[in-house]
C-alpha cells in the first residue's frame, strides 16, 4: 500500500506480485457471509459488487483517518491496533531488557516514537549534519556524493539501486539501477491537465514553500523549482506500462559502461559512499540514465541542492515535530487521498514500529497468533489448487500440448510458504535508543541498506520473506516461482475455519489461484521453472496468450470508475489475469471437492455457487474516497475494487449460471467478447 513514508523504495517494481495495494484480525467469531451487506433491491446480474455489497457500504463509511475501508482494511487495522498493540504493550511494561535484543528495539523504538516532548525540544537538529552537507556542495560531482550517501539512509534522488535475482539467472543476486526522484510518485501526475491532478501540483508547490518556511532555509518559491526539475526529470522516465516489461527493462553493463554512458555524473563516487562494489549492473532503461545526466548537468547546482533538502525534509517530515508532520500530512494523506485526520499517536507508534522493526514484531506475532494447524490446511488448499491448474491446462483449446507440457513443467515446480519465515535473521546490530526516534529510522534503513549491498554477487536466499508475518496480502514471486501467505491473509473473511466451504473457495483458495495464475499472467509467463526470464512458449501459442491478453486490456481500458479516469487496462492486466485465472479455479476446485458426494444444500437461500461469488465479493467490499482513487488509477496495478467484482463476471460463464443471468444484462458480455485465458 502506498504509504506516506518509504524509507526503502524498489527499482524493479513489478517483479514482486501482491494480491493487493492496501491492507483485520478478529479473535472473535465471524460469520461466513454476513447478509445486511446484501441490497437486494440491485439485481446481482446487474451490478454484482452492489448487489453484494451495498449495504455493508451504507452501514462502514470510510474513517476520516483512511482513504479507503474495506476487508484488507478491517483486517491489517485489528492486526496492527489489537494484536501488536497488545504484543507492543506486553513488551513495553517490561524493564532492564538487553540492548540490541528484538524487545529491547521494540520498546524503546516505541517509547521514541510516543515521546513528543523531546521531539519538539530535538527540531530539526537530527538533521542538521546533512542539511549542512548539501549546503556545503560546490560542484556536480560533490552532489552526486552526497546524494549517494543520503540514499544509505533512505534519501531518494533520481536514480537508485537495488539488489535482487538476477532475471536471467535466479539464483544470483544482480545489481539493478533504475528512475527514482519523483515526489509525486508517478509521471502522469506531472502530465496530466485535468482540474484535480493541476490543483494537486499547485497544493505540490505551496506545501514544498511551507516545509521550506517551517525549516527556516532561505529558498525563494522552491516548490516551483522542485516542481519544474521533476517535471523535466518525469519527461525522461518510462511509464509505469513500460516498467512491466522484464525484457525491455533488462540491460545488463559492465559497471565502467556508465561512464560511457552518463559521464556528466560522478559515478564512481555515487558508488563508492554507498559501498556499491559490482562488476555488471541491469538498467531498466539505458536512454533514462544518459539524459538524465543530461539534465542534472544543465540545472542549476542550487536547484539540485534544493531538491535534495526537500527530499531529505519529506523522508523524515513524518519523525519531527508536530508542524512538519501535520503540513507532510496535509500535502501526502489529505491532498493526494483524501484522508481527513491523523491517526491517534499511539496507533501511528504502533504502525510505525510495524514499519521499521516488522520483522521482529513478526516473529512474536507468528508465535501468539498463528495457529500451526493453519500451515496443513492452506499446504492441502495449494495442492488441491494446482491440481485444478493442471487439468485446465490440458483443456485449453488455444494451447499446442508442446507448451502445455512446459506449462505442467512450471506448474509442478512452483513451491509456496506459509505463515511465517523457518528462520529468523539477527537483528542485534540496529541501534534503537528511547530518546532518538530520527536516529532510530536511520539506524534501521542503514541497516537495510547494508544488508542489501551484502547481497551483490551472492546466491540468492530463497528462504527469505519479502514480506512481514502480519501483513494482510499475498505475492508470487517469479525468481523463485514461488507463492507466499503471510499469517496475516490467514484470518477471516480470507479464511474462516467456521464458514462454508463456498465462501472459503471464494475467499482464500481463490486468493491462492490469483497467486498462482500470476505465474502464467503478462509478466510471470514469461519466466520459466527455475525462474529464469527465458522464452518456454511456441511462437503461435505466445501470440494466442498475447491476443487474449490484449482483449482483456482492452475491456478493462474501457471501465471508468471515476469521470474522466479510466482504468489503465496495461498496467492492471497481470492482476486483472491473476482475477479472472484464481476465480476460475477456485471455482473448479469447488465443484471437485463435491465429487461422489451430495452437493450442500442452499444457505439463507443461496446455492453453493452463489455463495461462492458472494465469497469473492466480501473479500472485496470496500469504499474509498475520490482522491486515493484517483491515486489507485494512476500508480496502482490492481484495479479498483468494485472492479475486481464486477469486471471478471461478465466473461464468467459459471457466474451467469449461478445467478441466472443472460443475453443483455450488465453482467453479461456477448459470447464472441468473453475473454477466458486459463
Ligand atoms: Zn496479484
Amino acid at each position: 500500500m502506498q504509504s506516506i513514508h518509504s524509507t526503502a523504495r524498489r527499482f524493479t517494481a513489478g517483479i514482486l506480485l501482491s494480491l493487493a495495494a492496501a491492507g483485520p484480525a478478529a479473535a472473535q467469531k465471524v460469520p461466513a457471509f454476513d447478509n445486511s451487506s446484501l441490497d437486494k433491491n440491485i439485481k446481482p446480474c446487474h451490478d454484482f459488487d452492489g448487489f453484494a455489497n451495498q449495504g455493508w457500504k451504507k452501514n462502514n463509511p470510510i474513517p476520516g483517518t483512511d482513504s479507503r475501508w474495506g476487508a484488507f482494511n478491517e483486517l491489517d487495522k485489528a492486526n496492527k491496533e489489537v494484536r501488536l498493540k497488545s504484543i507492543i504493550h506486553e513488551i513495553a511494561g517490561k524493564t532492564g531488557l538487553a540492548k540490541g535484543t528484538e524487545e529491547q528495539q521494540i520498546s524503546d523504538y516505541y517509547a521514541s516514537f510516543l515521546d513528543t516532548a523531546t521531539i519538539e525540544k530535538r527540531g530539526i537538529s537530527p538533521l542538521k549534519t546533512w542539511i549542512d552537507k548539501i549546503n556545503s556542495t560546490k560542484n556536480l560531482a560533490d552532489w552526486a556524493k552526497i546524494t549517494g550517501e543520503l540514499q544509505n539512509i533512505g534519501v531518494s534522488t533520481w536514480t537508485g539501486f537495488a539488489v535482487e535475482g538476477d532475471l536471467k539467472d535466479s539464483k544470483i543476486n544482480a545489481v539493478y539501477g533504475g528512475q527514482d526522484g519523483l515526489s509525486l510518485g508517478e509521471r502522469s501526475y506531472y502530465e496530466r491537465t485535468d482540474s484535480s491532478t493541476q490543483n494537486v501540483r499547485k497544493e505540490f508547490v505551496a506545501h514544498v514553500n511551507k516545509m521550506f518556511a517551517l525549516a527556516g532555509f532561505p529558498e525563494k518559491n522552491p516548490g516551483q523549482t522542485i516542481l519544474d526539475f521533476e517535471s523535466a526529470l518525469a519527461k525522461l522516465q518510462l511509464t509505469n506500462v513500460q516498467l512491466r516489461d522484464p525484457v525491455k527493462t533488462y540491460n545488463k553493463i559492465g559497471y565502467p559502461e556508465l561512464n560511457t554512458l552518463a559521464p556528466e555524473f560522478d559515478w564512481d563516487g555515487f558508488t563508492k559512499v554507498q559501498d556499491i562494489r559490482t562488476d555488471t549492473l541491469v538498467l531498466q532503461d539505458k536512454g533514462y540514465i544518459t539524459n538524465g545526466a543530461k539534465l542534472l548537468k544543465a540545472t542549476s547546482l542550487a536547484t539540485l541542492k534544493t531538491w535534495s533538502k526537500f527530499q531529505l525534509l519529506t523522508t523524515f517530515a513524518g519523525f519531527l515535530p508536530k508542524k512538519f508532520d501535520d503540513e507532510n500530512f496535509r500535502f501526502f494523506a489529505t491532498v493526494m487521498t483524501g484522508r481527513k485526520a491523523q491517526r491517534p499517536r499511539i496507533d501511528r507508534a504502533i504502525r510505525s514500529a510495524d514499519g521499521v522493526l516488522g520483522m521482529p514484531l513478526g516473529k512474536l506475532f507468528a508465535k501468539k497468533y498463528f495457529p500451526e494447524s493453519s500451515k496443513q490446511k492452506v499446504s492441502d488448499m495449494i495442492e488441491n489448487v494446482r491440481a485444478v491448474y493442471g487439468e485446465r491446462i490440458d483443456q485449453l483449446a488455444w494451447m499446442s500440448p508442446e507448451t502445455k507440457q512446459m506449462a505442467h513443467k512450471k506448474l509442478k515446480a512452483f513451491t509456496y510458504k506459509i505463515g511465517y519465515p523457518d528462520s529468523w535473521k539477527d537483528y542485534s546490530a540496529i541501534d534503537v535508543q528511547r530518546d532518538k526516534l530520527l536516529e532510530n529510522v536511520i539506524s534501521t534503513t542503514k541497516f537495510r541498506t547494508a544488508e542489501k549491498i551484502g547481497k551483490i554477487g551472492k546466491p540468492v536466499d530463497r528462504s527469505e520473506w519479502l514480506m512481514t508475518p502480519q501483513t494482510v496480502n499475498a505475492y508470487y514471486n517469479p525468481l523463485n516461482n514461488e507463492i507466499v501467505f503471510p499469517a496475516g491473509i490467514l484470518q477471516p473473511p480470507f479464511f474462516n475455519p467456521d464458514a462454508d466451504d463456498a465462501i472459503n473457495y471464494g475467499g482464500i483458495i481463490a486468493v491462492i489461484g490469483h497467486e498462482f495464475t500470476h505465474g502464467f499472467d503478462d509478466q510471470g509467463s514469461q519466466f520459466d521453472a527455475d525462474g529464469n526470464l527465458q522464452n518456454w512458449w511456441t511462437e503461435a501459442d505466445r501470440k494466442n496468450f498475447d491476443d487474449l491478453a490484449k482483449h482483456y486490456i482492452d475491456y478493462f481500458g474501457s471501465l471508468e470508475p471515476l469521470s474522466g479516469f479510466k482504468i489503465n487496462g496495461a498496467l492492471t492486466i497481470g492482476e486483472n489475469i491473476a482475477d479472472l485465472g484464481g476465480l476460475t479455479l477456485a471455482y473448479y476446485a469447488l465443484k471437485k471437492s463435491f465429487e461422489g458426494k451430495t452437493e450442500p444444500a442452499a444457505i439463507d437461500g443461496f446455492t453453493w455457487q452463489q455463495r461462492f461469488f458472494l465469497g469473492w465479493a466480501q473479500v472485496w467490499h470496500a469504499n474509498i474516497t475520490d482522491a486515493a482513487l484517483r491515486n489507485q488509477i494512476q500508480t496502482d496495478p490492481h484495479s479498483p475494487a468494485r472492479f475486481r467484482i464486477n469486471g471478471p463476471m461478465p466473461h464468467l460463464k459459471e457466474f451467469h449460471d449461478a445467478w441466472h443471468c443472460g443475453e443483455g444484462d450488465a453482467m453479461v458480455l456477448p459470447q464472441a467478447q468473453r475473454v477466458v485465458i486459463w
